[in-house]
């Protein structure tokens, strides 16, 4: 930590435009490139503000019109911009429409809203004229994800990928642009990923602030401003330990292993059940609830579990507070053995 490489600075003392750090982002990038299989026309940017920062650079970027926001006549999109497509999957899905419709034409094609987000709905195709179509492959906190990938034709597919990012194979072919915030399975929070289709870059009319404009991060291959560097520096160390340890295939069958485990021990739990729809489960997020007629029973069940969990060293497994109930994240740092100590947990809960 003090002596990053032998040049006896520690990352966080270094300049970022300096010799010692050059090394250490083109390791992360190509590390990243390699165990994504990212192509060669797609740039990797480390941008800050988190995945929460992209539901707006991603109209700024694809979908505004020339005009500032401010001139934009009541009900247009901001300078009479395009429309874009969104589908709504739940609170993050909702959280980036929502963003984007202060900038451009937001069009909710379908949503799950009316299965309490238990399932992802069918994509409808694009429509002409669409500036994008918008998913989030995996829900947080509804703990669904994509089965399939959308075919959105010559539309460029964006994908919040926050919650899933090298989890499990993807194509990333298949997507204009990718996204995530780096706290989940990459590194500390701070540091945003972003890929990006090379076509889609340097389409931001002149009002877009610099710092929300792909061009201007990808020209100065994220060094327009100082980057996170501390944080660049630790997802190229996770990177690494991904690397050895057989990379996406290897850790997606670990992923399978540890959800398939908790899925089967809730299909076969008298007292516990997974509220989501088969084909939708998320590898990364599991939510479960008490089963208890009485709504009170329930809440009172689910807290006393989530409580004595915690004093047997199981922690955070409240549910988010949207939805209540209980919910285990299982990223790609958590260890089989989180996972079996957690169903024995839930056994001997169960047996009272
Ligand atoms: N999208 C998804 C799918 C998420 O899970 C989260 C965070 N939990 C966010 C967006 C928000 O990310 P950030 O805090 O990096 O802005």
């Amino acid at each position: 930590m003090c002596d990053t490489n032998g040049t006896g600075q520690s990352v966080m003392e270094m300049s970022h435009r300096s010799k010692d750090f050059k090394p250490i982002i083109e390791k992360t990038e190509s590390l990243l490139r390699e165990l994504m299989g990212i192509p060669a026309n797609y740039k990797v940017l480390f941008l800050q503000g988190g995945a929460s920062l992209q539901f707006a650079m991603v109209p700024l970027n694809l979908a505004v019109g020339e005009k500032a926001a401010g001139e934009k006549a009541a009900g247009e999109g901001a300078g009479g911009g395009k429309k874009a497509a969104y589908i709504d999957t739940g609170v993050w899905a909702d959280k980036a429409a929502k963003e984007a419709a202060k900038f451009t034409g937001v069009e909710v094609r379908a949503s799950s809203g009316d299965k309490a987000y238990t399932c992802v709905p069918d994509a409808p195709s694009p429509e002409p004229g669409d500036a994008y179509y918008h998913i989030t492959l995996n829900n947080t906190i509804v703990g669904t994800k994509w089965a399939h990938i959308p075919d959105t034709g010559n539309v460029p597919l964006v994908s919040d990928i926050s919650s899933c990012i090298l989890s499990e194979p993807l194509d990333v072919s298949k997507f204009g642009i990718l996204y995530a915030g780096a706290q989940k399975n990459l590194g500390p929070a701070g540091t945003t990923v972003v890929i990006i289709r090379e076509d889609l870059i340097g389409h931001a009319p002149a009002w877009v602030p610099a710092m929300l404009r792909y061009d201007i991060h990808a020209g100065e291959a994220s060094m327009y401003n100082t980057p996170p560097c501390y944080g660049i520096y630790m997802i190229g160390l996770v990177l690494e330990w991904l690397k050895n340890l057989g990379g996406v295939p290897v850790i997606a069958k670990m992923n399978q292993e540890k959800a398939g485990l908790l899925y089967q021990y809730l299909e076969n739990s008298k007292l516990f059940y997974s509220p989501v729809e088969k084909p939708f489960r998320s590898l990364m997020n599991i939510p479960f609830a008490a089963r208890a007629e009485d709504p009170e029973k329930r809440t009172e069940l689910e807290n006393r579990f989530v409580k004595e969990a915690a004093a047997a060293g199981l922690v955070n497994l409240a549910g988010h507070r949207l939805v209540g109930g209980m919910r285990a994240s299982i990223y790609n740092a958590m260890p089989l053995e989180g996972v079996q100590a957690l169903i024995r947990f839930m056994e001997q809960f169960q047996r009272g």
